[in-house]
């Protein structure tokens, strides 16, 4: 009878008889009905232990063997080990591990014989000898049929790593190259997921190719999360097996390999195969029958039928090749390296960028505070001449020379102001608890003091306590609460102030203000913004209307505002309608 083609099952040969069979490559059974002779004595007398038969070629085998070949209807049995080097090589090996210690069983050739059989050892040298050369033929080959397959991985990889170099986020690299992410491991499908930056709570997913639908990757990531607990990659080609709800979409996800990128931001790459469904012929059935006995107990035992037995495969994908799973796992360092790399340029760039402001800062506080003094110079002689030849001067002098003095006036102004905006970048912050309604009120009794005509100042709720640097911030709210005022010709004008918790945020709120922060503004019914303007105004020294009109200013105030808001870690934004009025928004950091 012809065993061709018929598989027999992983547990027909359990896990130490798999190790026996790693360690002699040469099992021979010449009698399967012998009488097996205990051992004399049973413990060494000298250690008080068992003798390890592992490398004796006398030791008897497990009762559940030879029953085995009787069900088989053989008498005589020998079987030669096929290594193969496909486990990874043990990292330092032990002192006398002979080389194949360190291979994996690929395969047994069994040879049955129906009447006992006694081999020389010559003949049994020899079988040992071929098993030897086949196992290496068979290594050979499986590799060299791996590196054809494995060059395409690698070429994929490479291609996706450019992308993602050339990229600012790894999502932007997932948009732009989804074909090679897919083909690195030969997959059919791809999906991306990250924690999204501005919720930090929902997953952010996008997909490619054949996939699940994006509704239902949330709670598979959940069940990821179990599955893959410490380490960095699990696959299975029984998805649907382990994780029923994807049932209906088998055709797509039979088979899954998930690779985590980030534990913190829950980043995932997840890669799906569809079902194929294969045709096994089984030399038997290959469930391992468990019997009952005499006391009702069960107990395994070996097969009784070797008949074909046929057996339809459903709901698995093709297995992740060794390979396809090291390729994950490697574009998972390469990704972690390009972040790092860039996290390095940025934090160079950073600490670039600071160096020049501070240069800056200091630049401008030395070339002020240097300025002032010709200036003030300029102006007292101006003063002089006015007094002491005004009269000889005649009419056209004189206005030349008070245009001089105004002039010099409103440079002594603008040079103040750049101190100023110096100063307010170089002093130290310190940062304590502050309760805002009370500095606001204090801001707004200075501001009443100089302000004419009544102003109508509305603040919705108490302003709540935070975390800032109590000058800075007054200057702050001084500086918006008093543009608010002054750029703003109606009758009846009014000034709101309030705050935005993260809860209540709506449309209305520009964005670049970070929305899981508490959003503060202040509101005006003036003369408002045109948009083209919203970033210029920011600049130093830019005004929207000359030095005259609205009251004036050196257009400094702006410029400060935005660094005491940056100093705290937070934005400032507007919207504005022009002629309606303009509300300033700002959010001072993440600690406030
Ligand atoms: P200034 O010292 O001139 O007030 P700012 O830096 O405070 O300078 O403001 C710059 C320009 O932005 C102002 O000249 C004004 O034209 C415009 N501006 C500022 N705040 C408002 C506002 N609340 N409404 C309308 N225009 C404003």
């Amino acid at each position: 009878e012809s065993f061709v083609g018929l598989h027999y099952p992983a547990s027909d040969v359990p896990k130490q008889a798999k190790e026996l069979y790693r360690l002699n490559l040469l099992r021979l059974i010449p009698d399967a009905l012998y009488q097996p002779v205990m051992l004399e004595p049973l413990l060494n007398p000298i250690t008080g232990e068992a003798l390890d038969l592992s490398r004796s070629v006398l030791r008897s085998v497990s009762p559940m063997h030879t029953e085995y070949l009787a069900n088989f209807g053989v008498r005589a049995s020998m079987s030669i080990s096929v290594l193969c080097g496909g486990g990874k090589p043990a990292p330092v090996p032990k002192a006398g591990l002979r080389p194949t210690e360190q291979r994996q069983l690929w395969g047994l050739i069994a040879c049955h014989h129906s009447t006992p059989k006694l081999l020389s050892y010559e003949t049994r040298t020899i079988c040992e000898f071929l098993g030897q050369v086949i196992s290496f033929e068979v290594g050979s080959k499986s590799d060299a049929e791996d590196v054809d397959y494995k060059m395409h991985i690698q070429a994929a990889q490479a291609r996706f790593v450019n992308t993602i170099a050339s990229c600012q986020t790894l999502n932007d690299g997932f948009t732009q190259n989804p074909q090679d992410l897919c083909a690195l491991v030969g997959a059919m499908g791809v999906v991306f997921s990250e924690r999204d930056s501005l919720t930090q709570k929902s997953q952010r997913v996008a997909s490619f190719g054949q996939t699940p639908p994006e509704s239902e990757i949330d709670n598979l990531l959940i069940w990821l999360d179990d599955q893959i607990g410490e380490n960095a990659v699990y696959s299975t080609n029984t998805l649907v097996s382990e994780y029923p709800q994807l049932m209906p979409y088998k055709d797509v996800a039979s088979g899954l390999l998930a690779l985590r990128i980030s534990r913190i931001q829950r980043t995932y790459l997840l890669w799906f195969r569809p079902e194929v469904i294969q045709t096994i012929d089984w030399g038997g059935e290959p469930n391992k029958p468990v019997e009952v006995t005499e006391n009702n107990q069960l107990r395994m035992t070996p097969r009784k039928s070797f008949d074909l037995w046929k057996q339809t495969v459903q709901l698995q994908s093709l297995p992740w090749k060794t390979c396809e799973i090291e390729a994950a796992l490697e574009l998972r360092i390469k990704i972690i390296g390009i972040v790092l790399q860039k996290a390095d340029e940025l934090a160079l760039l950073n600490a670039e960028l600071e160096r020049s402001n501070i240069e800056l800062d200091s630049f401008a506080y030395v070339a002020s505070h240097d300025l002032k003094e010709p200036l003030r110079g300029i102006h007292n002689y101006s003063t002089f001449l006015i007094e002491d030849y005004g009269d000889k001067l005649g009419e056209d002098g004189n206005h030349k020379l008070a245009t001089l003095m105004r002039l010099t006036q409103r440079m002594e102004d603008l040079i103040e102001s750049l101190l100023h905006y110096s100063r307010c970048g170089r002093a130290e912050m310190i940062l304590q608890p502050v309760d805002l309604a009370e500095l606001v009120e204090s801001v707004l009794d200075v501001i009443r003091i100089s302000q004419p005509s009544p102003v109508q100042i509305r603040i919705p709720r108490p302003l709540p306590t935070v975390s800032c640097d109590r000058t800075q911030i007054m200057e702050l709210f001084t500086n918006l609460i008093s543009n608010g005022i002054k750029y703003n010709d109606r009758d009846q004008k009014s000034i709101e102030i309030g705050y935005i918790l993260p809860s209540e945020i709506d449309d209305l709120v520009p964005t670049g203000l970070a929305r899981s922060q508490t959003i503060f503004y202040i509101k005006d019914n003036g003369i408002g913004i045109r948009d083209k303007h919203f970033e210029n105004i920011f600049k130093i020294f830019k005004r929207l209307h000359p030095a005259t009109k609205y009251g004036g200013g050196t257009g400094a105030g702006l410029t400060i505002a935005k660094k005491i808001v940056e100093r705290h870690g937070g934005r400032i934004s507007l919207a504005s309608a022009f002629g309606e009025g303009t509300t300033f928004y700002f959010t001072l950091g993440a600690n406030s």
